[in-house]
């Protein structure tokens, strides 16, 4: 492939700082003390640290070098399924740096923290638009704590009416995340299985819904990437049994401004603001897990709550069926802050167009891989695509041989392995904002690679050759992990 945008020049080899020190260079020059030297208390200072000892150059780039090897949004396309791993507009980290957002204290006077608290009001406001829900919470730290949140809230309400349930519906298309929640609130899961054509049905639910079940979550649209069709029927048999619906909304990017998961039957969605709301994440920084609710659900959201008194906002403690507090303080505020500009900056019609285009690369990247690549399940998909490597196993080749070969094409390889309903998964998520260009790269980059399968297996199972370092033994790794660097 000629056009590929991977090279190895120019990556250089780094040591650690401490062998690149040399004694007597220094990256500062202080001005000389024009008051006595004292010496200081061995016994309260100890020994002095051992510092490296570097000119100002050699640290400057021993630091650019080390950052040379990492791969972000900023470097390439991250095309990693499930994830959303999108441009993240640096007018949104402007705004978080402002003096007055970036030094607010979460103990100021109310008074004082007006501004704040307004951003978090109207950013409830947004997120209550966008959703089509009737009260938004804004604590949860991440995805997976919005789920927390939200099945303590579904928890409290079986409780307040009267009787608890044990159980909830999980499909296997829907996150992993969303067991482990369940199970955290005491229920067992009852997994079902999703139908021929990758979504769920409602027959299927109903064999399964009893007064003993405290309700479904479904993640809509699900991990392969289709639209849950039948929710508004299966909303409807959970909620004829006294059943609540969990709405995992971590996929939200596909939808905004298309559909408001409050109008078509689920009572309780978690969004991601780390993953539609474009915020960096996956080691570039926090994330935010706002969760938004039905009326009937309002009086369990978690304190603090941000309301607005005529003029003035403050926030309420006081509501007796809370489920409480999640953490200290009033969640991320900094990821707010980018998720409040970036709404504000994309407007209405931005984010649909967002959800729009999300959904048009992956189709594109379905229709352009699908002879190279098995496709499991040939329908319309949402904001991702999940192929497997059927086709390639022929050739011994395995999906983690072709995303190691990624690599060497100069990009990071799609989410593999997950959902688990798909063998050999091979999950791909162009987000909306990479161009065709790039698209059109990544799909030569497969189609070569599925050449190689045929023609030279042998090498291909090697790969990646163009690292820094090369194929990992990932047993040994997991089993003898070196922690001690
Ligand atoms: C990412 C994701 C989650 C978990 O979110 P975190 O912020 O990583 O805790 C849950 N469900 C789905 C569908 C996701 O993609």
């Amino acid at each position: 492939m000629e056009n590929q945008p991977g090279t190895k020049g120019l990556v250089f080899n780094e040591p650690e700082i401490w062998d690149k020190s040399c004694n007597g260079r220094c990256a500062m020059s202080l001005p000389k003390a024009d008051v006595k030297r004292a010496q200081l208390d061995k016994t309260l200072v100890g020994d002095a640290p051992e510092l490296p000892q570097l000119s100002e150059l050699d640290v400057v780039r021993h630091y650019t070098r080390l950052s040379q090897w990492n791969f972000g949004v900023d470097s390439g396309m991250y095309p990693l399924g499930s994830c959303t791993m999108k441009y993240n507009p640096k007018t949104n980290e402007v705004q978080a740096s402002r003096k007055g957002f970036a030094s607010a204290h979460p103990f100021t006077e109310n008074s004082y923290s007006q501004g704040s608290l307004k951003l978090m009001y109207d950013l409830e406001q947004y997120l209550k638009e966008i959703t089509g829900f009737h009260a938004v919470t804004l604590q949860p730290a991440a995805g997976a704590h919005g789920e927390l949140a939200g099945m303590l809230m579904i928890h409290k309400y079986h409780a307040k009416n009267g009787r608890q349930r044990s159980k909830i519906i999980i499909p296997d298309t829907a996150h992993g995340t969303n067991p482990a929640s369940a199970s955290l609130c005491g229920y067992e899961s009852v997994n079902i299985k999703s139908g021929k054509n990758g979504i769920l049905e409602p027959e299927d639910v109903k064999a399964v819904m009893d007064e003993d079940t405290a309700g479904i979550m479904v993640t809509n649209p699900n991990t392969l990437g289709l639209f849950e069709s039948n929710i508004k029927k299966i909303a409807d048999i959970v909620h004829a049994k006294g059943g609540l619906v969990y709405g995992d909304g971590a996929n939200m990017n596909a939808i905004m401004g298309i559909v408001k998961p409050g109008e078509i039957g689920i009572d309780v969605l978690h969004l991601n603001l780390h993953k539609t709301f474009s915020t960096p994440h996956g080691g570039g920084g926090p994330g935010s897990g706002p969760v938004a609710v039905v009326k009937k659900l309002e009086p369990f959201l978690p304190v603090p709550r941000v309301i607005k008194n005529k003029d003035s906002y403050e926030f309420l403690t006081d509501c007796p069926d809370t489920i409480g507090r999640l953490h200290t303080f009033y969640g991320h505020f900094g990821v707010l802050i980018k998720a409040f500009s970036y709404i504000l900056s994309m407007g209405a019609k931005g984010l649909t167009n967002a959800s729009k285009l999300a959904v048009l690369n992956a189709n594109y990247i379905k229709e352009s891989l699908k002879e190279t690549l098995n496709l499991p399940y040939d329908l319309p998909c949402m904001h991702e695509c999940v192929f497997n490597d059927a086709i390639q196993k022929e050739h011994h080749i395995t999906t983690m041989d072709m995303a190691k070969r990624l690599l060497d094409y100069g990009f990071h390889p799609p989410t593999v392995y997950f959902p688990l309903v798909v063998e050999g998964a091979f999950m791909v998520e162009p987000t909306e904002t990479e161009s065709k260009e790039d698209i059109d790269q990544f799909i030569d980059a497969v189609k070569a690679i599925a050449k190689e399968a045929r023609t030279d297996p042998e090498t291909l199972r090697r790969a990646p050759f163009l690292t820094k370092v090369t194929r990992l033994d990932e047993v040994a790794a997991a089993r003898k992990p070196c922690l001690c660097g």
